[in-house]
């Protein structure tokens, strides 16, 4: 009974988050990748990493790439899970805004007991996604009729319906989506792109925004 409840630590929990969200989009996940995504040195991560294969959360192959351990995935969806009912709840009832949800959450989630987080669950019905669109674990499917922005074509109408995990934390980012009305089921116009300089032109609300297409490969939308 008590073994449900243990968890590793804070910090553990968050690599499993890292390292689960790297797998999911397909990208190789080697210790470099994961001193960028948490920002913290490659000795604190290489550290980490060994506990964490001595504690059965990940593998290591030949070529250092990090896999998931059948324990480690189910660890990493619990705590990815928390976090976006959290988000729900402090959007839902706090109203925080966009921008704040991810940081708030973070400190939160860790906490959650397992009846709380199912209580959660039902209290927010069965979200698919979390309040910026990115799914829930096992929905990752449903957001893969998404395209990202930057492959949208000039004169195409499209509704935002996600704003990918690497721009949660970025509170400049978040905050700029907001206040131009960028948010999740908003619809927006392609005008133009300028690919030399690699930014594009959309209308949303009457107005209009330049952004970079780098960063449009962020925003997913669907036709
Ligand atoms: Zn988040
Ligand atoms: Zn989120």
């Amino acid at each position: 009974m008590m073994a449900e409840f243990e968890r590793p630590s804070p910090t553990i929990e968050d690599y499993l988050g890292v390292i689960y969200t790297l797998e999911r989009d397909g990208e190789r996940v080697i210790a470099a990748r994961l001193v960028e995504s948490l920002d913290v040195s490659a000795p604190t991560v290489n550290a980490t990493l060994k506990r964490m294969q001595r504690d059965g959360w990940i593998m290591l192959n030949e070529n250092k790439e990090i896999h998931l351990t059948q324990a480690g995935c189910i660890m990493a969806m619990s705590v990815i899970r928390r976090h976006m009912l959290t988000e729900w709840m402090l959007s839902r009832v706090l109203k925080l805004p966009l921008s704040e949800l991810h940081r708030e959450a973070h400190q939160i989630e860790h906490t959650l007991s397992p009846d709380v987080e199912e209580r959660l669950l039902s209290e927010m019905q069965d979200p698919k996604f979390c309040p910026h669109g990115n799914p829930l674990p096992g929905f990752e499917n449903e957001t893969l009729k998404w395209l990202p922005l930057s492959m949208i074509k000039p004169g195409e109408k499209v509704q935002l319906q996600r704003i990918h995990e690497n721009l949660e934390s970025d509170y400049e980012s978040l905050s700029f989506l907001e206040e131009k009305g960028l948010v999740r089921g908003c619809t927006l116009i392609l005008k133009e792109v300028l690919n030399f300089n690699e930014t594009m032109k959309v209308e949303v609300g009457g107005k209009e925004v330049v952004l970079g297409v780098r960063f449009a490969e962020k925003l997913f939308v669907s036709r």
